[in-house]
């Protein structure tokens, strides 16, 4: 496994595929859902990001960013909301982008999938699957992941064509909805959530 955490570019967009993370013009590439993702090293600073995207970016700082009313955190990052950035999402190291307006429309799962794709970049570096599969490990893990909101990323992502560095959307929601189940099965019956309701905790598992 090479060391991609230098490696991702500039913005790297939202994981989904879709050419959501899209180019930042200013910038170069940023990485995108499934558009052109930059291979460049570095990014732009957060304050020299706020000054080329003018005033309609905002910075919402660590711990203050809720997306339908859910906190979300990605370590101590801050996220700059940008409503003409060109994708659903992007990450630049030490910060996530999202496009508040773009986003605006979907469901409250694929809006945490989006941002937590941009924060697995941080971690994971330009990989998009990689980036994938860190949304959907702590989708799982923090409990706003579950069988409906698995079914919503892969119909939004399944819209996503790929590129040379995006496997096809289609392709994504394969291999997510593969992890999604393995994570699921490997947590025991327990985390077998119905799909549209969330699982009170019980004594033990339904018979
Ligand atoms: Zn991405």
């Amino acid at each position: 496994m090479r060391n991609r955490r230098l490696s991702w570019g500039v913005a790297l967009c939202g994981a989904v595929g879709i050419a959501l993370c899209a180019a930042y013009p200013l910038i170069g590439n940023a990485q995108e859902w499934s558009g052109k993702e930059g291979s460049t090293t570095s990014g732009p600073s957060l304050e020299d990001y706020l000054k080329q995207i003018g005033p309609d970016g905002t910075v919402i700082g660590h711990g203050q960013l809720k997306l339908d009313g859910k906190a979300v955190n990605c370590g101590k990052r801050p996220t700059v909301l940008n409503p003409n950035f060109d994708s659903w999402g992007g990450a630049f190291p030490g910060f996530l982008i999202l496009n508040t307006k773009k986003i605006s429309g979907l469901s409250t799962q694929v809006k945490l999938y989006i941002y937590s794709h941009e924060c697995g970049h941080q971690f994971e570096g330009a990989d998009e699957g990689k980036a994938d599969l860190f949304a959907i490990r702590r989708g799982v893990k923090w409990g706003w992941l579950d069988a409906q909101g698995m079914e919503d990323i892969c119909v939004f992502i399944s819209q996503l064509k790929g590129d040379s560095v995006h496997p096809p959307g289609p392709q994504r929601c394969e291999a997510m909805r593969k992890y999604y189940r393995q994570l699921i099965e490997g947590a025991g019956q327990q985390a077998r959530a119905p799909a549209f309701a969330p699982k009170p905790q019980t004594l033990a598992p339904a018979q």
